[in-house]
């Protein structure tokens, strides 16, 4: 507040000048005019301001009025007499100089004046000398008392005015004797630190000094320094009074710059000089240092995980590196790239999915040991150091373990999140001598993992790199397929097992690559939803498989049905439902003959935008199927509230029935739940009679896979649906 403090020190100093200003007179009390007269003009000669009066009381009257600083005053008059006045004057403490100008020549009249407080006393008839010397000389007494006055009123005012600095400092100011020993402290202490001014005087500076600092104090503190080095700057942590006290010092250490001089006895001779104390200025340097610690803080991390990030990994990886090299040692390094995150984020916002990666950042720090480095380098792209692994089968664990780790939901904002990884692995030594091959070649790793259906883990392996580059091409030439017309559908047949009848065909996307040949759609569709191709590659599907069947309708095959894969991204247009509904009425497709597969995944939370959508198409006619059902990790609440016709379990169940137990009470737990929901079910990936018969027996009726017909090119589709002939001779016994 330095307007107050202005106003403050302004009056304080007009007051104390007010009260010493001298406007003096010199007044002359005489009851004979002739005398008063002469007095007058001597006294008007010689420079003076001069007040005449004829008796005591007016005399006394004037004398109030408080101006007048010399009275020449007469003794006898009538009534009130000189010394009347002269004890008004000393019984109201009226600073004026009384010179007695008498005609009294006794001695005890003199001595009587000088006891009453008069500073002269002249005898009339008086010699012009000495009346001029006495007045002249009381007026110098004066003019040096007042002036002493306010030397004395000055100096008083500015020593308010310094502690009054001193005190409303942001610093603590202290004086320390040459003991170490507190004989000044400002007020400051008390709402820094909590102590009372009292308690602090008389302390040794360490006692208020952290133990962590205490060393560099007790250095910095002992050195005696002079000259230009007798002022140091030092940081110390102070310790505050009441750990328990409210708000201000919970727990508090309070960090501080400390600028302290070393004092020394002036009157010693330079090279013999006496110290005597340190007196200095303790600063509050808590924000600056908090301040600094989050700018290094965000140098090295990931703000939104709080992981370290690229260049403290860089930092880590190149010590352990020198480690290792050293010690002859092995060391790992892991790149994790999370499975599906895009889509998450896509299709449920950026804020779930800044939630998602700090969850699975904790999860990620559980799986790992004391000096192994987890960081995010942005996206959902973590990479792991593991400077002390002894083999790969190390390396290995903590893999498998990380897996493991993420396979249990994540609950976020109300959705039920469900995520896996794929981590690549390089090792030290033999994968890469430096910082950027062992993460590239880490990398390279990781992408074979997601090439193989992801969620697992590989080490790296040379023959991986041709892959990568290929994966690097794919994306352009997936930009130019469309219109460059390399898609194909191909159609599999679903088929009832009791009336042998193909109910519906599955439009599976196929891509005739011109170098690489025919890509299947688990090469590209995970590219396509993370570019976002999938719309335009969907909506071409959409259409297409439409005008597929609404050419087999026109040959009279108007009891079959299309199922098409639609991704989550899909349904993130806004007028997804209406261009479907377009593409029905433009071939004349009754609704129930399009079903639209979805996978588990895709329904994240029963007020989804996209669950929405499957709504609204159902309340079309439109079917919905859940693709690849068991795989992920629906809960049941969910089929029952979304409009589902159809589930398809999973090929993993049926491949590894024969011979896997669990798999089989899955699939006919599926199977039950399916019937008790009042849902049609149907297997996939049928590959054996011994399948098929298993799973009639379990009552599951519809059936797909290459046991009844390989995904094939339209013309093969619309002749097996002309006559059915393969999928009855398949089944001949
Ligand atoms: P999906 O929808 O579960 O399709 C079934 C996949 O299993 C097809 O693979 C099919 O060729 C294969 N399959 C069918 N019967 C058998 C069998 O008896 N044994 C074995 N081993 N495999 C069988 P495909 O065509 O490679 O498609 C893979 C996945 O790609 C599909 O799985 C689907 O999720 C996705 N996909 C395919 N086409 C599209 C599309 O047009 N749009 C979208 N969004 N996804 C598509
Ligand atoms: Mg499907
Ligand atoms: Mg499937």
């Amino acid at each position: 507040m330095p307007e107050k403090t202005n106003k403050y020190i302004n009056n304080e100093l007009l007051s104390a000048s007010n009260s010493t200003c001298l406007a003096e007179k010199i007044l002359i009390v005489d009851d004979e005019k002739l005398h008063q007269y002469s007095l007058m003009e001597l006294m008007k000669q010689n420079g003076y301001d001069v007040d005449c009066v004829s008796n005591g009381d007016a005399a006394i009257d004037r004398i109030k009025l408080k101006n007048i600083g010399i009275v020449l005053l007469d003794l006898n008059m009538d009534g009130t007499n000189g010394e009347d006045v002269m004890r008004f004057i000393s019984k109201n403490e009226i600073n004026t100089t009384i010179i007695v100008v008498s005609g009294e020549t006794s001695f005890e009249a003199a001595e009587n004046a000088l006891k009453h407080g008069a500073y002269d006393y002249i005898r009339k008839p008086y010699s012009i000398d000495n009346l001029l010397n006495s007045v002249n000389n009381a007026t110098k007494k004066r003019q040096l008392e007042s002036d002493n006055q306010k030397m004395h009123l000055q100096l008083r005012e500015s020593e308010k005015l310094h502690r009054y600095i001193v005190n409303k400092s942001p610093d603590i100011v202290y004086i320390l004797d040459n003991d170490g020993r507190f004989t000044f402290i400002n007020k400051r202490i008390e709402t820094l630190l909590g102590y009372k001014v009292k308690e602090v005087i008389g302390k040794h500076y360490t006692e208020l000094v952290h133990d962590d600092d205490m060393e560099k104090a007790r250095f910095k503190f002992n050195e005696r320094r002079t000259g230009k080095r007798a002022s140091i700057n030092i940081e110390l942590k102070l310790k505050c009074k009441n750990n328990d006290q409210p708000r201000n010092f919970d727990n508090r250490i309070l960090p501080i710059e400390i600028n302290s001089v070393g004092v020394y006895n002036t009157h010693d001779t330079d090279s013999n000089k006496k110290f005597i104390g340190t007196y200095g200025i303790a600063r509050d340097i808590t924000d600056r240092i908090e301040a600094e610690e989050i700018i290094r803080f965000q140098a090295y991390h990931d703000m939104l995980t709080r992981l370290p990030n690229r260049t403290l990994l860089n930092d880590r990886l190149n010590q352990a590196l020198t480690h290792a090299r050293r010690n002859k040692n092995n060391l790992s390094v892991m790149f994790l790239d999370l499975d599906r995150f895009k889509m998450i984020n896509d299709t449920l916002g950026h804020i779930v999915g800044d939630h998602l990666l700090q969850a699975v950042a904790m999860r990620l720090r559980h799986c790992l040991r004391e000096g192994d480095t987890l960081a995010r380098l942005g996206g959902d792209e973590f990479t792991l150091l593991l400077p002390e692994v002894n083999s790969k089968k190390d390396a290995e664990l903590i893999a498998k373990k990380i897996i493991k780790s993420l396979k249990m939901p994540f609950k976020i904002d109300n959705h039920e999140l469900f995520i896996s990884t794929s981590i690549g692995i390089s090792h030290f030594p033999e994968d890469g001598e430096s910082i950027d091959s062992l993460i590239k070649h880490a990398d390279i790793a990781m992408y074979s993992v997601k090439g193989n259906g992801k969620n697992g883990y590989q080490f790296y392996d040379n023959n991986m790199i041709n892959a990568y580059s290929k994966h690097l091409s794919l994306e352009n030439d997936l930009r130019r397929a469309l219109d460059n017309e390399q898609f194909e559908i191909y159609y599999q047949p679903q088929i009832n097992i009791e009336t042998r009848e193909v109910f519906a065909m599955e439009a599976l996307i196929r891509w005739n690559h011109p170098e690489r040949g025919m890509i299947t759609p688990g090469e590209f569709i995970e590219l396509a939803e993370e570019t976002h191709l999938i719309k335009q590659i969907g909506n071409w599907i959409l259409q297409n498989a439409c005008a597929e069947l609404k050419h087999w309708r026109n040959m009279g095959l108007d009891n079959i049905r299309v199922a098409i894969n639609v991704s989550a991204i899909q349904l993130e247009q806004s007028d997804f439902v209406d261009y479907v509904l377009n593409i029905l009425a433009k071939n004349e497709i009754p609704a129930k003959y399009l079903e639209i597969e979805i996978t588990e995944n895709t329904l994240m939370h029963d007020t989804d935008d996209g669950v929405l959508k499957l709504r609204e198409l159902s309340a079309h006619g439109i079917k919905i199927a859940i693709d690849d059902f068991g795989t992920g990790y629906s809960s049941l609440n969910y089929l029952k509230r979304l409009p589902i016709d159809t589930l398809k379990i999973d090929q993993s169940f049926i491949r590894d029935m024969s011979n896997s137990d669990e798999d089989s009470s899955i699939i006919k737990a599926i199977i039950a739940m399916a019937k008790g929901l009042n849902l049609n079910i149907i297997s996939e990936g049928v590959e054996t009679v011994a399948q098929s018969d298993q799973l009639r027996a379990w009552r599951c009726k519809n059936m797909q896979g290459f046991l009844f017909g390989r995904p094939m090119p339209c013309f093969e589709a619309l002749d097996m649906l002309k006559n059915n002939t393969q999928i009855k001779m398949h089944l001949v016994k």
